[in-house]
């Protein structure tokens, strides 16, 4: 077996993992996951398979000032929110900035070619806790 095809099939199994989950996971969670299936993987590995994928455009890297930056192979334009009280963050409101590109290319006289917004505050699951 080459290093190449290694490489590669680990890059796949990195997308495929990151295609099924909805929780935007830092590359340590991805390297947890796949070590068993991988067991020489190293961190490092993954962290380059990452940046191949998001270079191909098959992933989004998601920074969000929490130090850690987190990863979405769900790349069709769409906004997030991040929970500063339990560091979730999860997809929001695709459909309510669907117009704002066009409002803002007519404004300012740009073109626009996709957004990410990134909303902060209290996700429902902390605002029950905090509540109660
Ligand atoms: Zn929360
Ligand atoms: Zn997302």
């Amino acid at each position: 077996m080459s290093n190449e095809f290694k490489h590669s099939k680990q890059r796949d199994a990195l997308l495929t993992l990151l295609k099924s989950v909805t929780c935007h996971p830092s590359a340590e969670w991805l390297y947890n996951e796949l070590k068993h299936d991988f067991p020489k993987l190293s961190l490092a590995t993954v962290y380059r398979n990452l940046s191949v994928l998001c270079a191909q455009g098959e992933a989004i890297r998601l920074d969000v000032g929490d130090g850690t930056v987190r990863y979405d192979a769900h790349i069709k334009d769409h906004n997030h929110f991040f929970c500063k009280v339990c560091k979730s963050l999860s997809d929001i409101g695709e459909s309510e900035t669907g117009g704002i590109d066009a409002m803002l290319a007519e404004r300012y006289g740009v073109s626009i070619d996709s957004h990410s917004f990134v909303f902060y505050g209290s996700c429902r699951e902390c605002n029950k806790k905090l509540n109660s």
